[in-house]
């Protein structure tokens, strides 16, 4: 494996916010050194309950505080200085990606910022989970790609949570992948449209991609400075890794000087299994400082959510797995972003 560093991976350091908006850079957030999950990779909660000052809090009151906190929309995270546009992407199935675009866009948005998900995938997972309609026929992200409407046109916004918006996927972007082959600049069309569109009035913007390097993603990454990777706590996670950090170099290399693997999440976390903390262990050495403190476990609310055209946050607030997806967000929040 290729190293962090080889990658241009890394971070310039903690932020120095003046005038950061309540919370802080707490346990949940920046770490001064990198303390994987406030001491236990085994204990996602773990972080949660560094942040109290006041002593160990009952599983229950944390869970309770949690979900009050997520209803109220209490409390407001620091706005980053320009709107950050992050491609989640990991070209193996299944390792979480839009289960990670969805709920930290949802996280965010419900501490005060304006979110955008852009989902690029044909199979509209991200859409659905965000309840937006996507079924064929719907203006959608194709009709951007392919035919360069206005991105402005196909924004919604989500069902439960304000400040929070979705450009969906319908099935037709399935042939986009071959429907751009011959297309002028056809790398380039996602990133064109976010020029053509006004984001000054949003804080991120996700960008889920299918499970493939095919164009879709690559016009992802194109797109965006930031690409964050979510890798599964599996024997399997880390095949692959290098092919798609090889994409992200020719990319940065000959289309987009300013693409940087900045956040990498460690996803379905197993605390019952060893492989998962040898893999969690393993990604850490590494990443270093790029890979979150937070972990997502592996979570049957996490997982129930989209079926509701929900995040985690909105049906189970005080599930382990949304308070892991706010502590990722959170770090995420009180970060800097990558210097150009
Ligand atoms: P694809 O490559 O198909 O786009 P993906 O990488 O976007 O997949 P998800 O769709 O987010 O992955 O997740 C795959 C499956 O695992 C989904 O059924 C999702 O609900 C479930 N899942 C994701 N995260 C968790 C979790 N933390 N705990 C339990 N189930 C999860
Ligand atoms: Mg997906």
């Amino acid at each position: 494996m290729t190293t962090a560093a080889a990658h241009g991976l890394g971070w310039p350091g903690p932020p120095d916010r003046t005038g950061a908006a309540a919370g802080g850079p707490g346990a949940l957030g920046w770490p001064a050194t990198p303390a994987p999950v406030a001491g236990d990779p085994a204990q996602p909660e773990a972080a949660a309950a560094a942040a109290s000052d006041n002593g160990p809090e009952m599983p229950i009151a944390r869970a309770a505080r949690a979900a009050l906190a997520a209803r109220a929309g209490s409390g407001t995270w620091p706005r980053p200085r320009a709107c950050r546009i992050i491609t989640v992407a990991n070209q193996k199935g299944g390792v979480g990606k839009t289960t990670t675009a969805v709920n930290l866009a949802a996280s965010l948005s419900l501490y005060g910022l304006r979110v955008l998900v852009i989902d690029l995938d044909p199979q509209g997972n991200a859409s659905t989970a965000l309840d937006v309609d996507h079924h064929s026929g719907v203006v959608s992200v194709y009709n951007v790609l392919v035919e360069g409407q206005p991105l402005a046109d196909v924004v919604r916004p989500a069902a439960s949570i304000p400040q929070l918006y979705c450009a969906p996927a319908t099935i037709d972007l399935a042939g986009a992948e071959i429907e751009l082959v011959p297309l002028v600049a056809r790398e380039s069309r996602l990133v064109r449209a976010l020029a053509g569109f006004d984001s000054t009035g949003f804080d991120y913007i996700f960008i889920d991609c299918p499970p493939s390097l095919g164009l879709l993603t690559v016009n992802a990454l194109v797109a965006a400075p930031e690409v964050l990777i979510p890798i599964q706590c599996e024997y399997y996670a880390l095949e692959g890794l290098e092919q798609l950090l090889r994409t992200v170099d020719l990319v940065r290399s000959h289309l987009n000087p300013a693409l940087t693997v900045s956040t990498i999440l460690l996803t379905m976390f197993d605390g019952r299994t060893r492989l998962a903390s040898q893999v969690a262990e393993e990604v850490r050495e590494h990443f270093g400082g790029i890979v979150l403190s937070a972990i997502i476990p592996r979570s049957v609310r996490v997982s129930e959510a989209p079926s509701y055209g929900q995040s985690v946050m909105t049906y189970d607030p005080g599930s382990n797995g949304a308070q892991a997806y706010v502590a990722a967000a959170k770090e995420m929040a009180y970060r800097q972003p990558p210097q150009p």
